[in-house]
Formats: structure tokens, C-alpha cells, sequence
């Protein structure tokens, strides 16, 4: 793998001037991950590429792959001072999802800088984060840096399909890896939001909706088309995801939701109704289509199959759910899927829990701190994230989990319509921002 933007022999470059160049060689690298392993191209490259900057800084990274050929992790260990202190996992994953190029600006693998961005799949979802880790890893690496505490760099392969052959399988298979890890950061999370006129609020994810992926099957009686037909599978199927998606499920204010909206409602001066949390969501502009479904559990109809012929009434009729509850919900949320969808609907599913941890340590200061330091009058506030990370692997060993890939955004910039959206990308400002913030973040943790 060629390297374009590295410096040039003999100089050295702060990991703050270093990252554009790194976050643009690591989206031209196609690591596109469509949940069908016969596809991948490119994981193996993008963690051979990381370890190869690894390596020049000094380090002696791990290739490691999971499930898999070519299912590539890196990670290097950087030892703290006081080892009897927890260590911090920073960790991102280096697949994306699919492109369209046809649908974009720029074509989505260009990595091209224009503008005063980062064109391309994963600027921010999330080779962002995998940039500046690595750029910061480098630099302390090269300037001899002993951070606090012991600090994991994971780099991980499919996250984009679950993390079943990434973090999931490594968690399983080399937990040693992660031996006396308490805490991580990683994404979703640590990006600005303009309150109002010149007032930000950088947001920590403290807690994730758990998932639950089903599969529905409806069976009927197969017939022709022209007779009369008591017993149709696609009609059933229909009449019950029709219920499904009229169904509203209840709003549930959980902790971090609270904390979140109260934070807001402080910094705009328009106080937080708890008896109405849809109208503070509403007046969080683009940003209330992810927070909003941080109020209540939501189930999505995302595929539907049935049939093979006009004239013929099949006997199956197929459909898959992408289900998302709130912490604490998980029974309840089953409980009412199967009423609403019915007794003649079959389920299957695939499920991972919520994720919840609480807005508070020496961590959680060290981030305030490293926010007001570089936006001087910023609040950092706790929020929950609508989607899933793997932080829900990572969970399964007891370590704590913090959304924080620091970026400083324009006021304007629909950012979550960016997230696995077209024309994607990341301001170059806002990277070197972040770049800063991780590295006080790491030196203080
Ligand atoms: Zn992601």
C-alpha cells in the first residue's frame, strides 16, 4: 500500500497536521462491508495500512484476523504510567457501507479534499475517528509519551454487519487483548451542536438502543390467482406489518434522554417540559430525526418477499424487521411485537442489548475539560444514540462505554443525514479540532 500523504523524511508533523492526509488515504482504500463476507475487498488493506503507520512510529502492532480471511483488526498497547489503573480502549472500526458512486459529488473511495472537506464513505462514519486515533497514537509514539494510564488502539473489521467477525469475535476468541480494559471511546458521539448563535454543546454518547433483527414468515394455502382465497400468506403478511409500522410504541424518558434535553433546554433558555419531550426534540432541527427515537422503541419494515407468479397465491410470505428498544425495554418490546403482529406470524430473530452507562468520573471530566480547552464556553452533555456500535461487544467484558470522536461542526451541517448518506464527508477544521481534543483527552485520561 502506497502511502500519499505522508511527511516527507526527516520532518515530523503534529498528528493534528498529519490527520487529513491519513483520514483521506483510509477512504480511498474501498472497505465496503454489505453483511456478505464473499464481497470484501478491502478490510485487509485499510488494517495493513494502519499498521503499517503503526509500525513506522514505532510500535509493534498485532495483525489479527477474525471469523474469517481477510476480516483484518489491528492493535498496539501504548503502557501508561500507573498500571494499576484501569486502561482505556480507543477503538474504530474500518468497514463502511455500500456507495452508490453514481449518486455523489465526488466518487464516494476518492478520499478527495475539497472545499474544506473530506469527500467520501466513512469520513465520518468512521474513518474519522480512525484517523485521528492513529494520528495521536503516532505522535505520542514518536514523542515518547507515557500516558496516564495504559491505552488500547483497536482498529476492527465489521462493524457495519454486527461485529460478529470483528470486535464480537475478538471479545470471544483473544480477550487477552483487551486484559484490564475499563473504559472506551469511540463513536457515536463527541461532535458539536450549535444551541444557538455561537453556543455548542459537544455530545457524549452514555447509552445505545439495544437491537432486534427479525425475520417474519406468514404461511397460507398456495392456489391459482382467479379463485376465491380464504388463506392468502401475502395479504396476512401485509395486514400485519401494516399494524406494525401504525403501531406507536409508548415514550419511555430514560436517564441520559433527560439529562440531554435539560442541558439543551439550559443552554437555549427554553426549559425542558418533561410532560412534552416530543416538543424539545422538534426544536433540535436536523438532529431530532436520531434523538427523537431515543423517546420510544421503534420496529421498521425493511424487506418484504413473497410470491413468483401473478396467477399464483403462494404459500410463504417473508419480511424483516429492524427492531430498536430502549435500555430496560427489551421484554416489554418483545412482548409486544408478538401482539401486534399476531398469532399467524412466525418470528425469528437476531438481537444485541442496550447499551447504558452513567455521565460521570474522571474520564467523563477529562473530556469536559479537553472541550473547553479548545472551544473555550462549550458544554459537554450525555445523549443516547438510536443505532448500535461495538460498544456492544466491548460491554460484554464490563467496560464502560463513551461515544467521543471530538468534532467541531458548522452550524448548519445536517450531520446525521451524513451517517451511511450521500456525499458524506468531514471539515477539515473539524478534524484537526478533534485531532487536538483526543490528544488532551489521552494525555489527561
Ligand atoms: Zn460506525
Amino acid at each position: 500500500m502506497t502511502a500519499l500523504n505522508l511527511p516527507p523524511a526527516g520532518r515530523t508533523r503534529s498528528a493534528a497536521d498529519e490527520v487529513t492526509g491519513l483520514v483521506s488515504d483510509l477512504v480511498r482504500i474501498d472497505t465496503t462491508n454489505t453483511g456478505d463476507p464473499a464481497t470484501l475487498t478491502g478490510e485487509r488493506a485499510a488494517a495493513e495500512y494502519v499498521a503499517e503507520r503503526l509500525a513506522e512510529a514505532g510500535y509493534e502492532p498485532e495483525y489479527v484476523e477474525s471469523g474469517g480471511r481477510g476480516r483484518g483488526n489491528v492493535i498496539v498497547r501504548l503502557p501508561g504510567a500507573d498500571p494499576g489503573r484501569g486502561a482505556l480502549l480507543v477503538h474504530g472500526h474500518l468497514d463502511v457501507v455500500p456507495a452508490d458512486a453514481s449518486e455523489w459529488t465526488v466518487h464516494p473511495f476518492s478520499g478527495e479534499v475539497r472545499d474544506g472537506y473530506v469527500w467520501g464513505r466513512g469520513a465520518i462514519d468512521m474513518k474519522h475517528m480512525v484517523g485521528m486515533s492513529l494520528a495521536v497514537a503516532r505522535q505520542f509514539k514518536r514523542d515518547g509519551t507515557v500516558p496516564p494510564r495504559d491505552i488500547v488502539f483497536a482498529f476492527l473489521a465489521d462493524e457495519e454487519a454486527g461485529g460478529f467477525q470483528g470486535a464480537r469475535w475478538l471479545v470471544e476468541h483473544r480477550r487477552e487483548l483487551f486484559d484490564g480494559v475499563t473504559e472506551a471511546v469511540s463513536e457515536v458521539g463527541g461532535f458539536s451542536l450549535t444551541v444557538r448563535d455561537g453556543v455548542r454543546a459537544y455530545l457524549v454518547e452514555t447509552a445505545e438502543k439495544g437491537i432486534m433483527w427479525l425475520r417474519l414468515k406468514v404461511r397460507g394455502t398456495a392456489g391459482h390467482g382467479s379463485m376465491l382465497h380464504a388463506d392468502n400468506a401475502v395479504a396476512k403478511l401485509a395486514a400485519a406489518v401494516a399494524r406494525l409500522d401504525a403501531h406507536r410504541f409508548p415514550i419511555v424518558l430514560t436517564g441520559p434522554v433527560r439529562e440531554f434535553l435539560q442541558g439543551v433546554g439550559e443552554l437555549t433558555g427554553v426549559p425542558f417540559d418533561e410532560d412534552d419531550p416530543e416538543a424539545a426534540v422538534a426544536r433540535l432541527g436536523s438532529l431530532a430525526r436520531m434523538i427523537g427515537a431515543t423517546l420510544r422503541d421503534t420496529a421498521n419494515v425493511t424487506m418484504f418477499n413473497a410470491g413468483y407468479k401473478t396467477n399464483v397465491v403462494p404459500s410463504l410470505a417473508e419480511a424483516t424487521v429492524d427492531g430498536r428498544m430502549l435500555p430496560g425495554r427489551e421484554e416489554a418490546f418483545e412482548r409486544t411485537l408478538a401482539e401486534v403482529l399476531g398469532p399467524d406470524v412466525e418470528r425469528e430473530w437476531d438481537s444485541l442489548p442496550p447499551v447504558e452507562t452513567t455521565f460521570d468520573g474522571h474520564l467523563v471530566d477529562a473530556m469536559a475539560a479537553a472541550i473547553s480547552a479548545e472551544d473555550p464556553g462549550a458544554r459537554v452533555l450525555p445523549y443516547m444514540v438510536s443505532a448500535g456500535t461495538d460498544a456492544k461487544s466491548f460491554q460484554r467484558l464490563g467496560i464502560r462505554h463513551f461515544g467521543f470522536a471530538p468534532l467541531r461542526l458548522p452550524p448548519d451541517l445536517d450531520f446525521t443525514a451524513l451517517f451511511h448518506g450521500v456525499d458524506e464527508r468531514v471539515p477539515v477544521d473539524g478534524l484537526q479540532f478533534g485531532t487536538r481534543v483526543l490528544t488532551r483527552l489521552l494525555l489527561n485520561s
